[in-house]
């Protein structure tokens, strides 16, 4: 018995990290995974994977920023695995810029993919998670939308964002049997960070409580626990795993 039997799932930026991790989990626990991704190679490449290990999964190439691509998915997913019960909106960019360097284009493009995206997918699910009186939303926000960070103005106000949306929408539809909770990791191991110096991540690792970075399978199991019948009493939530580093 699987935690997400009988669930069908989707899952944006599944092609990779945490996204990814949260995808073959899912698949996993039973629930009939798609992912979302821009990157439709790996995208394709993850599902692959999953059904390889008996899994269900397929991949749908999607830029989560854009309104027509959304909605041109999202009928071609509910085409093929039917109405979605659990969606997860993780498909995210960072970009280290100083403020005043920052363009308008950079800012909106920035916002346009961490926290427009969650509007768009949310409300591609939400009226027939409400009428099912099941449903789950999770986002991908981040330990930075809570403490900040210099050259991260951008990212930091989108995954700020993405925490006041869980919140409200949390509290709209709580009453239908839908949740919607977040996930705020801290500094994880995957091809977003990838960049760091060998210096600058020694700098990192030793300001944090752990003493170093997070793997991806330690953020998944909690979106599994708000994705499952278990989580049915988070409501706005955003939980926090960040080795210490932000403790709230
Ligand atoms: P990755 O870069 O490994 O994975 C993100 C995936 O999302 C990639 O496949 C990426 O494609 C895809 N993606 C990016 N933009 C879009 C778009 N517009 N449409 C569709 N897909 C897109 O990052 P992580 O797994 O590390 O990050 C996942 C989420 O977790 C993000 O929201 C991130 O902000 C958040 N997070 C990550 C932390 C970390 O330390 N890793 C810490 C806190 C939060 P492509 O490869 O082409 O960019």
């Amino acid at each position: 018995m699987g935690k997400l039997d009988g669930r069908r799932a989707v899952v944006t930026g599944g092609a990779s990290g945490i996204g990814r991790g949260i995808a073959e989990l899912f698949a996993r626990e039973g629930a009939v995974v798609a992912i979302l991704d821009r990157n439709e190679a790996q995208a394709e490449a993850v599902a692959e994977g999953i059904r390889a290990a008996g899994g269900a999964a397929s991949a749908f190439a999607c830029d989560v920023s854009d309104e027509n691509a959304v909605a041109t998915a999202f009928a071609l997913v509910k085409a093929e695995i039917g109405a979605v019960d659990i969606l997860v909106n993780n498909a995210g960019i960072l970009r280290d810029v100083p403020f005043e360097e920052l363009s308008i284009t950079e800012w909106d493009r920035m916002i346009a993919t961490n926290l427009r995206s969650v509007f768009l997918c949310t409300r591609q699910v939400i009226g027939g998670m409400r009428a099912r009186k099941w449903g789950r939303i999770i986002n991908t926000a981040s330990q930075l939308g809570h403490k900040g960070s210099p050259m991260l103005v951008h990212y930091a106000s989108a995954k700020a964002g993405v925490i006041g949306f869980t919140k409200s929408l949390g509290h709209e539809v709580a009453r239908d049997g839908v949740t919607v909770n977040a996930i705020a990791p801290g500094v994880i191991e995957t091809p977003m960070g990838a960049d760091i110096t060998p210096a600058g991540r020694a700098a990192k690792e030793a300001e944090l409580p752990i003493g170093r970075f997070g793997r991806v399978d330690e953020v998944v199991e909690a979106a599994l626990l708000l994705a499952s019948d278990a989580g049915s009493y988070f409501i706005g939530s955003t939980v926090n795993m960040n080795g210490g580093d932000y403790m709230i």
